[in-house]
């Protein structure tokens, strides 16, 4: 029988009460249903619930989530209880849809994240930056798998423009469909590893999770491949064993997971432009690069020192963040922008700039 040890418990890690404490069983949070939790331990697969009055709380977030380690309560004969979350190595969290309740995490203790998009439809260098700097503040080593690569007679320049973008993370492309590909990722495959999927509905990730499953265990959604329109299907957060000792985490709620506070992963991301903006030479310190006369970046964008491509990602990206802090917040940085950029291309007719 698997030992908590397999599934990624690390006991020379815990804070050091606990260890010496011993107090509690140990057991990794393998499904989250709305009541229930399904849980690995040293005595096997077990289940057990939470009660607010005696749970102590975990360190980031209230709620235990799929992946934790958590301090239970161990009943043989029914639903054990979780008392505590250990300390996460890394974890996702979102905003909590209920108001007031803060922060809620989507899954934790993660190794890698396997940022998926597929070569054909979802393709989207702007979404891949987003999911980079959501992996990065994560903690966790991300790479990028291009899926659906037997869709695509030629995706060479497709695998360059992401190798650019993820500068120094690894690029693969696969098909679940073909198994091509798919031995390139054994480097993760590894005992006591888990990887996390983040990636849009129908890139292909229960396909690629049955693939190296070598079984169903998802339900894979048929889509129509002519305008990538899937049906769609709620399942649980969970996390699965695979035959190489490695675990999967597929959590369905990534779609809604916003950019809570990703401006630690924005500055690895953006490194470049963030440099130039710190040694930007504009004519009024606080220059918020709209519309201001004696911008410098406006002055690299025209002379094209400064890419365009890469300054808008980096604009779209800070709203985004701003989305997630305050709406209204938001709302008015997309008017200004909007209207920056009017001002801006007008000004530029004018001038005779306009470079088409
Ligand atoms: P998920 O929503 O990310 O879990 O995506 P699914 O695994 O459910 O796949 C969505 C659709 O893409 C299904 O119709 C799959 O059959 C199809 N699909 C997934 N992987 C591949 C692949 O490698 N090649 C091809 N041709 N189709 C694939
Ligand atoms: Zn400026």
């Amino acid at each position: 029988m698997l030992k908590l040890t397999d599934y990624g418990f690390e006991p020379n890690t815990l804070p050091e009460e606990i260890q010496s404490s011993q107090l509690a069983p140990i057991a990794r949070i393998t499904a989250v249903h709305r009541e229930r939790y399904e849980l690995v331990c040293d005595y096997g697969a077990i289940s057990a619930k939470l009660k607010s009055s005696k749970y102590q709380g975990g360190s980031d977030t209230q709620f235990p989530t799929v992946g934790d380690f958590v301090q239970i309560d161990y009943n043989p004969a029914g639903d054990s209880r979780i008392i505590a979350t250990l300390p996460r190595k890394t974890f996702f969290s979102r905003r909590d849809p209920t108001p007031g309740r803060g922060e809620q995490a989507i899954a934790a203790n993660f190794d890698y994240v396997f940022i998926m998009q597929s070569l054909n439809h979802d393709f989207n260098i702007s979404r891949l930056e987003r999911y980079l700097a959501l992996a990065w503040q994560s903690g966790a080593v991300p790479c990028v798998i291009l899926t659906k690569s037997d869709l695509v007679e030629d995706y060479t320049e497709r695998l360059r423009q992401v190798e650019v973008t993820a500068a120094g993370v690894s690029v693969y492309a696969v098909s679940a469909k073909t198994g091509a590909g798919l031995d390139t990722l054994s480097d993760f495959l590894k005992p006591r590893k888990t990887i996390i999927f983040l990636g849009s509905s129908g890139v292909g990730k229960s396909s690629l999770v049955n693939a190296l499953m070598n079984d169903e265990v998802m339900a894979v959604k048929e889509i129509r491949e002519d305008d990538s329109k899937g049906r769609h299907t709620t399942t649980h957060r969970q996390l699965f064993m695979l035959p190489s000792g490695a675990m999967l985490i597929d959590t369905p709620g990534m779609r809604e997971l916003g950019l809570w506070e990703a401006d630690e992963g924005l500055g690895e991301l953006f490194a470049d432009i963030e440099e130039f903006l710190a040694s930007a030479n504009c004519k009024f310190s606080d220059c918020r690069h709209e519309s201001e006369p004696g911008c410098a970046i406006k002055t690299a964008l025209e002379s094209g020192e400064l890419s365009r491509e890469r300054w808008e990602s980096y604009l779209k990206l800070k709203q985004d963040v701003s989305f997630s802090e305050d709406k209204a917040e938001y709302l008015r940085l997309k008017s200004a922008r909007n209207k920056g950029i009017a001002m801006w291309s007008k000004s530029m007719k004018k001038s005779g700039g306009f470079k088409r």
